[in-house]
């Protein structure tokens, strides 16, 4: 499969942010990889109806795990897709860190799978943990707990010290986890590279054996440095 760059907005976004589409569009039109943008829930249906005929797919940040009903405040993962979203990320660390356990993101999962969404299902370790010599464990028990049972999903494997801090885990470091993770999933889903991805680190992530893609935040909200990341991505 192509490798998946995924802007991951968080909550930014205005109304005019639907224009970033086309810009993305114009900037990187001969790419060789996927191309995703994933904005706030209010921005999707916009987003999806303007990337129509780019070849950039729109996803969600969250949805709930259950049915449409008395859930205030949650999103259904088929009214997401119903909108034109492709993808939804579950289990972001900034999620996990509010109280979203395995189970839940398991739950997200399966309706989302059921719904016509492919999840793109967040891992990661603490900075407590990779210095306990625990990262590689602790990865596989949210992979074990957090993974649908059945459907196509892709992972994201986004060290919580190196998310929107500047600092990147070493090639090495990436290559050992992403190694670990593929051994445990077995073969399928890519294995994204999450945290403080930038145009000048891009390239060197983007090469190591088993990253399927990158998952972007800040270097994301400006479409000239996500397009940088997005040419930076190999071919098949
Ligand atoms: C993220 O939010 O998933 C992320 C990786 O953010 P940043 O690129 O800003 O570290």
């Amino acid at each position: 499969m192509p490798q998946l760059i995924a802007a991951n907005w968080k909550m930014n976004g205005r109304l005019d942010w639907v224009d970033k589409v086309g810009e993305l569009a114009a900037l990187t039109g001969e790419a060789v990889c996927e191309r995703l943008i994933c904005p706030p829930h209010p921005l999707v249906g916009a987003m999806a109806r303007a990337a129509q005929g780019s070849g950039i797919a729109i996803g969600a940040q969250d949805c709930s795990e259950h049915e449409a009903g008395a859930h205030t405040g949650e999103t259904e993962a088929a009214l997401l897709a119903a909108l034109g979203a492709r993808y939804v990320i579950l289990g972001h660390s900034e999620r996990r860190t509010g109280g979203e356990t395995d189970d839940r993101v398991k739950a997200k999962a399966e309706r989302a799978v059921g719904s016509g969404l492919r999840p793109l299902v967040c891992v990661g370790e603490s900075l407590a943990e990779r210095e306990a010599g625990t990262a590689i464990p602790v990865v596989e028990a949210q992979l074990s707990g957090s993974l649908p049972q059945q459907g196509d999903y892709d992972i994201a494997y986004e060290p919580v010290w190196a998310i929107g801090t500047g600092r990147t885990a070493t090639a090495r470091d990436v290559a050992e986890m992403h190694a670990a993770i593929r051994r445990h999933v077995g073969v399928g889903p890519r294995i994204l590279y999450g945290g403080s991805v930038k145009p000048d680190n891009a390239a060197l992530l983007l090469g190591v054996p088993e990253v399927g893609g990158a998952l972007v935040g800040g270097a994301s909200l400006e479409m000239e440095s996500f397009a940088q990341i997005v040419h930076a991505a190999k071919a098949d």
